[in-house]
């Protein structure tokens, strides 16, 4: 099969990397020299331009956000070719999705979203969970293409139901992130050692990812990586806060943890990881970790 990749970022890199394994991928990068690389290293296809892409009986795009999307396909609209799978895989919004898929179904092109969970590890190692839109036809075709990057692949529902959830899942984990900080901030203040208060958190009922895995190691090894921009996930949880708007639902843990975030991000910059609005809520309280 022929695959046209778009966006070689530290998502799609690895991704497009697993595809070329059993398929002809035509990679494309606003960066060039990403998918120069790319094409070294992984025997892809460098695109000559992005119109290149559109030969592939399936296009899969990997990009920040819903925006750039649609700036992409608004570009390769009068190239795509009727029966291609439009394979979106950023965390987007499913209002924009919705949309464009009606844009491409208008070329006789077919459209799911599939956002990925799993970090840049599990895009490394092929063991994201995927999360996809779409109707059933559609998901088979897309699952056939998405097992090489991926362990768990589900079906959630129609167009745009990927995208829904997955910005829902990220808002738990940014709410979660941001109680169990500030908890163990005040066991600390409390005279409380922070291994001894998450050994107890572990073996407790306020147990999570963030204090089994994510926490740990930012407020006891002092080890800060950059593992997931907090501005994609300011993103994430603004585009689940909007949703709630739509269904005029109360959610008002929702707003506040998108206040929060939009509020870090400010503070912090566009480079910062998520797990650093930590920092964020120390300085809230005249301390450091
Ligand atoms: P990166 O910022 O690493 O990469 C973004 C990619 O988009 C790059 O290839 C970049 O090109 C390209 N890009 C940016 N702006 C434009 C534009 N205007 N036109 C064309 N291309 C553009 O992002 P990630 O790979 O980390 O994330 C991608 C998506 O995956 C996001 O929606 C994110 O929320 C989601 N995600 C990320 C995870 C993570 O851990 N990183 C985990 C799960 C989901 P260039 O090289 O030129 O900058």
């Amino acid at each position: 099969m022929r695959i046209g990749f778009i966006g070689l970022g530290a998502m799609g890199y690895p991704m497009a990397g697993h595809l070329a394994k059993e398929h002809e991928v035509i990679v494309w990068n606003r960066t060039k020299e990403k998918a120069e690389r790319h094409s070294r290293e992984h025997k892809t296809k460098l695109a000559k331009d992005l119109a290149e892409t559109a030969a592939g009986d399936v296009i899969i795009t990997m990009l920040p956000t819903s925006r750039e999307v649609d700036e992409i396909v608004d570009q390769l609209l009068p190239d795509v070719r009727k029966g291609t799978l439009w394979i979106d895989a950023t965390s987007g919004d499913p209002n924009v999705s919705r949309e464009t898929a009606k844009r491409l179904a208008a070329k006789g092109v077919a459209f799911v979203d599939a956002p990925v969970t799993g970090a840049v590890v599990g895009a490394t190692n092929a063991t994201l969970t995927i999360m996809i839109g779409g109707s059933k036809e559609d998901f088979e075709r897309a699952r056939e293409v998405l097992r090489l990057c991926g362990k768990t692949i589900i079906h959630v529902g129609d167009i745009g139901s990927g995208h829904a959830i997955k910005v829902l899942t990220n808002s738990i984990m940014g709410a979660t992130v941001w109680i169990t900080s500030e908890c163990l901030l005040l066991a600390k203040q409390l005279g409380i050692d922070l291994k001894t208060a998450l050994a107890v958190t572990n073996a407790g009922s306020g147990r999570s990812n963030a204090s089994e895995n994510l926490l740990p190691m930012r407020l006891v090894e002092g080890k800060w990586p950059l593992i997931f921009k907090l501005a994609h996930h300011d993103k994430d949880i603004r585009i689940a806060t909007s949703l709630g708007h739509q269904l005029h639902a109360s959610t008002p843990l929702l707003a506040l943890t998108s206040q929060l975030f939009t509020a870090a991000l400010h503070e912090l910059g566009d480079q910062a990881d998520y797990i650093e609005v930590a920092k964020i809520i120390a300085r809230m309280n005249g301390t450091e970790w």
